[in-house]
């Protein structure tokens, strides 16, 4: 396991870097645990709800190396929302702890493509946003988890059960 400030410098250090000038359109093939794949779905799905971001559903696929997809509504402008959103899988993973090639694997994934993105339309420094993306996280661990447990048993969660999972009594 990671401690949350750790992970927060790493992940500042990330969004400060120049993009890559090729982005992994595979980034969840790298030889992660399908527990950890869900978890790191599970944590988008999560976070964006509870940063008032509609999704329709998370997946997960366990073949080829595995792979998972958030489906988001459209948010407007919320890019600071959105930029926590798309890093709460990447705090999930160093949470519990993920190889180096694995780390260096996210660096340059889309997820930190799209935070970078949404970070510079909030026009907020980076610390601001994973910072409060790992509070998020580690606020609402127990609602990640029982989703990461959905998505592991059934491969898919809508949107309605992400809710439904956030407002549970745990
Ligand atoms: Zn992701």
């Amino acid at each position: 396991m990671m401690e949350l400030t750790a992970a927060v410098r790493l992940v500042s250090s990330w969004l400060e870097a120049e993009p890559a000038p090729r982005r992994s359109d595979d980034m969840h093939r790298s030889g992660v645990s399908g527990r950890v794949i869900c978890l790191h779905e599970g944590s988008h799905a999560v976070i964006a709800h509870r940063f008032a971001i509609e999704i329709t559903q998370a997946s997960v696929c366990f073949a080829a190396g595995g792979s998972g997809a958030v489906d988001y509504r459209p948010a407007g402008d919320a890019a600071f929302a959105l930029a926590c959103a798309n890093l709460a899988g990447i705090i999930a993973e160093l949470r519990v702890g993920v190889s180096p090639a694995r780390q260096a694997h996210l660096a340059r994934s889309t997820d930190v493509a799209w935070a970078r993105a949404n970070v510079a339309r909030a026009g907020v420094p980076n610390a601001a946003v994973v910072t409060a993306t790992a509070a998020a996280v580690l606020a609402h661990w127990d609602a990640i988890r029982r989703c990461a447990d959905v998505l592991q048993a059934c491969g898919t969660v809508t949107g309605d059960t992400v809710g439904r999972i956030c407002e549970a009594p745990t």
